[in-house]
Order: structure tokens, then sequence, then C-alpha cells
């Protein structure tokens, strides 16, 4: 993982962790005919980085299945706006069970701006 803004202004930064959140539907993994494992969860994970040139960004989707596709397009990357402080807010995450969408609602997109200048 790199920081694209830094990737923009060529610079090289450290992407340090930050806060994860994650909805809690449960999840079995399994083998297949060949024998092969996956995961194929539909939790939304939202995970925090935090560059060492002041970037912060989300990164928002499920996580990959360790054998296969599922799950591989479905991330979305949203950097935060200079200043915005996302760690106050509480982000409300949810699957819908009957369609499988992920929810991320209300409050954090707000507050992210994805565009840059
Ligand atoms: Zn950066
Ligand atoms: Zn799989």
């Amino acid at each position: 993982m790199i920081c694209e803004k830094c990737k923009e202004l060529s610079q090289k930064s450290v992407i340090t962790f930050g806060k994860c959140y994650s909805t809690s539907l449960r999840c079995d993994p399994y083998y297949d005919e060949y024998g092969m494992y996956h995961y194929h969860d539909n939790n939304c994970y939202t995970q925090h980085y935090d560059c060492s040139k002041g970037h912060s960004f989300v990164v928002t989707g499920p996580l990959q299945c360790p054998n296969c596709d599922w799950g591989k397009n479905k991330k979305i990357t949203k950097y935060l706006t200079v200043g915005t402080n996302v760690s106050s807010n509480v982000i409300h995450l949810k699957t819908d069970e009957s369609t499988g969408n992920l929810i991320v609602s209300n409050s954090i997109l707000t507050e992210i701006s994805g565009e840059s200048q």
C-alpha cells in the first residue's frame, strides 16, 4: 500500500494503521471442490490509515478472499480533507441482509472528500 497523495507529490511516506470498524455478520469459510480455502466475508471493514506526511485516508469494503477474486474490487478508498477529525465521529456500518449490499451510513461520508484539487 502506498499513499496516493504522496505518490502524486513524488514523496515517500510511512503508512500507519488507525482505527478500524467493522460490521459483525457471521461468516463461515469453506473449502471448495479443489480443496481451496475460501472466506467470503460480507462484513464491511473500514480501516483508517495515516501517512507520515499528514495525509489520512480510509479504505472501506469487505476483505478479499485469499484464494479467489471475491471482494477484490469492492474496496473504496477515500482521502480525508486536511483538518477533518474523523476520530470523533461514530461510523455506522451495516449490511442489508436482504440484498447483501453494504451500507456505510451518514456522518463519515459527508466528512470525507475523495477529490483532489
Ligand atoms: Zn501521504
Ligand atoms: Zn473465494
